[in-house]
């Protein structure tokens, strides 16, 4: 399930926003100034943020410009909301590089909409979309991956972990993610979990991948991380 942040400090709109995005089937959290939406950002890392841009104190576009800066929050989610129309401050919000922009009032079904579009570019993993790299095919709703070979289909075996890591890595192919991100976006706990249980699990995915000959997929980039390699990287293909 999905977790978004929804920093509002008009508990009103805010409670209307969490209802809506329950029933759409999200994880909601919520903060009502830059403070506490700081805090939860402290510990587990939300999939979006629904942010406020006029908040007592520090505002949400100050707030937004502060996360962009933070090697941690630079590529969250953020969805700007506004009771403003303004064109200017629109610009002032997409130069911040927030993904996008709502004018309240907020439409719950247009809300929605943006919010699967920037999660689809900025965090697939994060939705529940089938997502296929190579002859591997992953099914985050069904929980299954399925290795789609010239002799048939083969169910791999892999534990929830696992499975979580490789749907990671399967939505962001031929980045290269460092043992933290992984800790923030697959463990979502980058503070309590040693860095060498990134590179356990690791180990345990290329060993439920052998059965398919795929795990060359994962890649260790030295001094680095990890990452997903897609056909263009087969060796063996290449050599044909
Ligand atoms: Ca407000």
């Amino acid at each position: 399930m999905s977790t978004v942040l929804v920093v509002e400090d008009e508990s009103a709109i805010a409670e209307l926003i969490a209802i809506n995005l329950r029933h759409g089937g999200y994880e909601v959290r919520q903060a009502a100034n830059a403070e506490q939406a700081q805090a939860a950002l402290a510990g587990v890392l939300p999939d979006l943020v629904l942010l406020d841009w006029m908040l007592p104190g520090e505002s949400g576009l100050q707030l937004a410009r502060r996360w962009r800066a933070d090697p941690r929050t630079r590529a969250l989610p953020i969805i700007m909301l506004t009771a403003r129309a303004q064109e200017d401050d629109k610009v002032a919000g997409l130069d911040v590089g927030v993904d996008d922009y709502l004018v309240k009032p907020i439409s719950p079904r247009e809300l929605l909409a943006r919010m699967r579009a920037v999660l689809r570019r900025r965090a697939p993993q994060a939705l529940d979309e089938v997502v296929a790299v190579g002859s591997l095919r992953l099914d985050p709703a069904a929980h299954r991956v399925v290795y789609e070979g010239r002799h048939g289909a083969l169910a791999l075996r892999l534990g929830p972990t696992e499975f979580r890591l490789l749907h990671f890595l399967m939505a962001n192919p031929q980045r290269v993610h460092t043992r933290a991100q992984l800790l923030d976006r697959v463990w979502g706990d980058h503070v309590f979990i040693e860095e060498r249980t990134v590179d356990v699990h690791v180990k345990r995915l290329r060993e439920a991948l052998v059965p398919a000959g795929c795990a060359w997929r994962i890649d260790t980039v030295r001094g680095v991380g990890y990452r997903l390699l897609d056909d263009a990287d087969d060796q063996s293909l290449a050599r044909l």
